[in-house]
């Protein structure tokens, strides 16, 4: 068998637009003609007068004033995941789980119903079953027809929160249906944007009425820095802005902000490298006897219908679904590190299989055989070879 892989294998193209705003900064930022902005390592920013001051403080959502609501490096950022995006405004929290308790802290009341659709980042469903005290209650549905999101909602629902390709199992939905049904009762839709990033998927322009990124993924893109973001319309995030953000104190830091930045510069060369090598891995664990299945949404050669690219983290199913297998596989590799996480340079490996969860993970729909790879910028062959000699020893 040929297993030679097919380094030219690109589905997505990157919009030039986006190519500017992640290296040039985002038109209207604050010092957008500096090569990088400054690091406003200040917590307070004084005025000139007490009017001034008060000026500011009545629209702190506009006005750095005081650190935890808005600094100017920090702004200089969600300026440009905002563009990215195609939002009006973008508030970046210090996680990604900040800015998912930012969104339902800021969206939702008790009495409340989330509908969770798709496989869905596990802290973010730990987050909300911890809602429940609070009177808000929540449903996930695996069924990615919009007719059985349609059929799960309550009077209730108020947020239908989702995941374009799925945790896990990377399983992509209809974003656009998903959108017009909540648009059309009233309900808000939200959208975990983290795998595509805002190059390869722009939910707002589907109708999606507010995006989330755990930040500390592919846009640091280099596993030093922790940070989240939400976008949407101005309306709804000064909401999310005074009854979350503000009062919480889950604040992304100046420096950190600067970090993301410079991640941003590389954005598109690094997506453009995470795709290609992402799915030449992928053809060739679909082609070994070993594996059982690939996860990956770019598998088929055509993109599915939202998504217009795809990014180095999937995951695959060994034959045998056993942890053994799974742990021999895993430590068998040396060019993939073990960690969680993933979206940095370099190449990582998990499973969801503990040893002792079996059963709950088929419960979820994920075989004890599934391994996640996230695909860093090693090199396709360099990785293949790795998988190659690892899957020998399973
Ligand atoms: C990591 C992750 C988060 C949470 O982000 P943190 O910065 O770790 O808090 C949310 N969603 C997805 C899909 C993630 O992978």
């Amino acid at each position: 068998m040929d297993r030679r892989i097919d380094t030219s294998a690109e589905l997505g193209g990157i919009d030039p637009d986006d190519i500017r705003i992640c290296l040039d900064g985002a038109e209207g930022a604050p010092h957008v003609e500096d090569v990088t902005p400054p690091i406003a390592q200040a917590a307070i920013f004084p005025r000139r007068t007490f009017r001034g001051l008060l000026d500011a403080l009545s629209a702190e959502h506009r006005n750095a004033v005081y650190t935890r609501g808005q600094n100017p490096t920090v702004e200089a950022v969600e300026r440009q995941i905002a563009a990215l995006e195609r939002g009006e405004v973008c508030k970046c929290f210090g996680s990604g789980m900040a800015a998912i308790h930012g969104a339902f802290f800021g969206l939702l009341e008790a009495g409340d119903h989330v509908l969770f659709v798709n496989q869905i980042y596990g802290p973010a469903l730990q987050l909300a079953q911890h809602l429940e005290r609070f009177g808000i209650t929540h449903d996930v549905i695996l069924d990615l027809d919009p007719a059985a999101a349609e059929r799960a909602l309550r009077p209730s629902t108020r947020l239908i929160w989702f995941e374009n390709p799925g945790t896990m199992t990377f399983r992509t939905l209809d974003v656009a249906a998903l959108a017009a049904l909540g648009r059309d009762r009233g309900i808000w839709t939200a959208i975990d944007n983290s795998w595509a990033t805002p190059l390869f998927h722009k939910p707002l322009t589907l109708g999606v009425d507010l995006v989330m990124h755990a930040a500390s993924k592919y846009i640091g893109g280099h596993s030093d820095v922790i940070a989240g973001a939400l976008v949407g319309s101005a309306e709804l995030m000064e909401r999310i802005f005074y009854h979350a953000f503000l009062l919480a104190g889950g604040i992304l830091h100046p420096f950190d902000a600067w970090l993301l930045g410079r991640g941003l510069k590389t954005l598109p060369t690094r997506m453009r490298q995470h795709q290609a090598d992402g799915l030449a891995v992928a053809r060739f664990l679909a082609s070994h006897p070993k594996v059982a299945r690939v996860h990956h949404p770019g598998l088929g050669g055509t993109l599915p219908p939202d998504l217009l690219g795809t990014s180095g983290l999937f995951a695959f199913e060994l034959e045998s679904a056993d942890f053994a297998s799974v742990e021999r596989l895993i430590d068998g590799l040396e060019r993939f590190r073990i960690a969680v996480s993933w979206g940095g340079t370099e190449s990582l490996v998990i499973s969801p299989n503990r040893g002792d969860n079996g059963d709950a993970l088929r419960q979820q729909g994920i075989s004890p055989g599934l391994v996640r790879l996230s695909v860093g910028l090693e090199g396709a062959e360099a990785l293949r070879w790795d998988l190659e000699r690892a899957l020998e020893g399973v």
